[in-house]
């Protein structure tokens, strides 16, 4: 039986870990990473949480907008960067406040879809909803990982 899968496989980079099984799917569709060497581990266990993705990127730290992204599908996850295969520093992702340019509105009509507007949400938690700066549509937590842009 495999064993719990450890932070080592890269030497410098990002670890995203404690992703919902299946999750890492979805972000790395919205995340462009089309150029980095990534390893992904889908259903390790995991102790904590039965199982578990992890994403291995290398040589590569995450800007604000790529964590954003990340939290809004795997709330709780575990991002590490690793530099000379030590952890230099870890974050628990938890749901940021207020997103811009990240979420496109479904609503057809609201003025970001017929203007050259940035995207602005206000998001809230338990259960995660993103309302719309410009014309408060609500969505829904499948609504915002289907509406993340890419
Ligand atoms: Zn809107």
């Amino acid at each position: 039986m495999p064993k719990e899968i450890r932070i080592t496989p890269i030497k410098n980079g990002t670890v995203i870990d404690h992703l919902n099984a299946g999750s890492s799917y979805k972000i790395l569709e919205v995340l462009n990473l089309r150029e980095n060497s990534i390893t992904v581990a889908i259903n390790a266990e995991s102790r904590k949480m039965g199982k578990k993705d992890i994403i291995f990127i290398q040589e590569r730290e995450l800007n604000e907008k790529e964590l954003a992204k990340i939290a809004l599908i795997g709330k709780g996850a575990t991002v590490n960067i690793i530099a000379n295969g030590e952890i230099k520093n870890k974050t628990i992702l938890g749901y940021p406040e207020k997103v811009e340019e990240i979420i496109k509105c479904i609503n057809p009509k609201c003025v970001t879809n017929n203007e050259t507007l940035k995207t602005k949400f206000y998001i809230t938690a338990e259960p995660l909803e993103a309302k719309c700066f410009y014309c408060e549509t609500r969505m829904n937590e499948e609504e915002i990982a289907a509406s993340i842009k890419k």
